[in-house]
């Protein structure tokens, strides 16, 4: 431990974004890009070093990060030896320190009775060292075993199962439909919140430690499993569970309703293709926007519009609002369900005066023009009542918009996949198998990340990505 009154002296404080004036002009990083040593020195001290330490436990950190050995690290200068500690459990921590919605501060001791201990700003400053510091450096393979996995789908769950199974010897190809690797770290997640270049940067080390990339190659449609598995000695499906929820009411054909993924995959592709010069992106300048759902995606469509010069915009939530502080039902050490502001929140607060969400809100109907351009949208309010929603009589309510974005989560993955190889799918419609096993229901092929778990985060995509590859080398052995 740090230091003993560290947790005494010093209030938390988490490092400042950008300021939104100055971040809605452009798609950079909201991030400042630079740390204060001192500051994140405070802040490490503030670590009680618990026995029990429930942030990286199971219901703290997903990968099991060894997160009081790093703030100690962090408090005493010694920020090599924290990357070290932090590379040990975690293989994307640039992604993470980003992205991740740090259930570890959640479960924080010191959460008890006072702000939680920051943790993933001290994960950030210390892999954004190592990479200033040139301390991260590919990892040189010293012995191939000679056998070869193809991992299908290039997200956060197939980057790390590749990496898991290259550093163990194994030859391994990573297949990718898109024309870009990353999956949601790539065409999901925007800019702002996670950079395409500190994507490439890793998928670089990647490629050199010996990892072959191939991109554009559609697994179950141009290329068969059967084929794959007479190249490859396994498999690994790492597909994310890419099938939208629908909104199936009148007018959805309405032009100017569109998936949120839909959107987002535009506006990214059309920036980093021609910084937007070619015009291919859903542009929603000069219109009233509508989100429908919220998370981490409406959130990412909010701070979409606004950069694109959206007239206004709304967020529905089916739900209530959140409480402020922790219900009785929700106690510590799990996920606080609280009211939380998101980057896109404060910036749609700041440009237009009051945050977009409203509440209880479902959409009924969509309204269209003698064109077939959606104009506008039928709401009604509704209640929950002993776990049935109810619609409240004379709360019916029409809305202009001219782009409806809508953001209701995911159902499973694509089934095409699974056809082709003839798995197994539980009961969402995964690809079915067990946690901590990976196996599906075809000898020698395995899956893992949102495929397998649903709709998840990029943590514990990694998660599943270092537990498939210690699978998959087992069965090679
Ligand atoms: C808009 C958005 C924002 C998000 N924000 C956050 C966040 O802030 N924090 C967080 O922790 N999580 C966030 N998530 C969730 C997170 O991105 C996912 O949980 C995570 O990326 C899942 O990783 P994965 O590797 O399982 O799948 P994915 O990242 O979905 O990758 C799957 C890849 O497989 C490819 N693929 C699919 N089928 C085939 C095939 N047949 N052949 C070849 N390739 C194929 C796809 O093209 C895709 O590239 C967000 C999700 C979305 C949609
Ligand atoms: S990966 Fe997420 S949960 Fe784990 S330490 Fe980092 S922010 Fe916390």
């Amino acid at each position: 431990m740090g230091k003993i009154t560290g947790f005494k002296e010093f209030d938390r404080k988490t490092e400042a974004y950008r300021s939104v004036e100055l971040r809605i002009k452009d798609y950079g990083e909201i991030f400042t890009g630079t740390h204060d040593v001192a500051h994140l020195q405070d802040q490490g001290a503030r670590c009680m070093d618990c026995g029990v330490p429930f942030c990286q436990s199971s219901n703290g950190c997903p990968v099991d990060n060894l997160i009081p050995e790093w703030n100690d690290l962090v408090y005493h200068d010694k920020w090599q030896e924290a990357l070290t500690r932090l590379h040990k459990t975690n293989n994307f921590p640039e992604f993470t320190g980003r992205v991740c919605p740090a259930p570890c501060e959640g479960s924080c001791v010191l959460g008890l009775n006072n702000p939680a201990v920051t943790i993933k700003n001290i994960e950030q400053a210390i892999v954004d060292r190592g990479f200033d510091e040139n301390w991260i450096q590919p990892h040189k393979v010293l012995y191939r075993t000679g056998k070869k996995v193809a991992v299908v789908g290039s997200g956060p769950a197939g980057l790390a199962t590749a990496e898991e199974l290259n550093k163990l010897g194994h030859s391994v190809s990573v297949f990718e439909r898109a024309d870009r690797i990353g999956g949601l770290l790539m065409y999901g997640i925007p800019n702002m919140k996670l950079g395409k270049e500190v994507v490439d940067r890793r998928v670089n080390l990647l490629k050199t430690s010996g990892i072959e990339f191939i991109t554009n190659v559609n697994v179950g449609k141009d290329i068969s499993t059967e084929q794959l598995q007479k190249d490859f000695d396994a498999l690994v499906f790492t597909t994310g569970a890419t099938q939208a929820r629908d909104l199936p009411v009148d007018n959805r054909d309405a032009d100017g309703v569109h998936l949120a993924m839909e959107y987002l995959t535009k506006n990214t592709q059309s920036l980093l293709n021609t910084g937007h010069a070619d015009d291919s992106e859903l542009s929603a300048k000069d219109k009233d926007v509508i989100v429908i759902g919220g998370g981490d995606t409406g959130t990412d469509c909010i701070g979409t519009a606004v950069r694109q010069g959206a007239k206004s915009i709304v967020n529905f939530e089916l739900m209530g609002k959140p409480p402020e502080d922790r219900a009785e039902s929700n106690p510590w050490p799990l996920w606080p369900l609280i009211y939380r502001v998101d980057y896109g929140h404060a910036e749609a607060t700041e440009v237009f005066g009051a945050d977009p969400r409203q509440y209880h809100l479902m959409t009924k109907s969509f309204v269209k023009d003698e064109s077939g351009k959606v104009v506008g949208l039928n709401t009604v309010n509704v209640d929950f009542k002993e776990g049935q929603l109810i619609e409240i009589d004379g709360s019916e309510k029409i809305w202009n918009t001219q782009l409806v974005l809508l953001s209701m989560g995911f159902i499973a993955p694509e089934h095409y996949l699974s056809d082709d190889a003839n798995i197994d799918l539980d009961k969402r419609g995964n690809y079915q198998a067990n946690y901590g096993e990976y196996a599906t229901s075809q000898t020698g092929i395995f899956t893992a990340g949102d495929c397998r778990r649903g709709q998840s985060l990029v943590v514990w995509a990694i998660n599943e990505g270092r537990g498939v590859a210690s699978k998959v080398d087992e069965y090679l052995a």
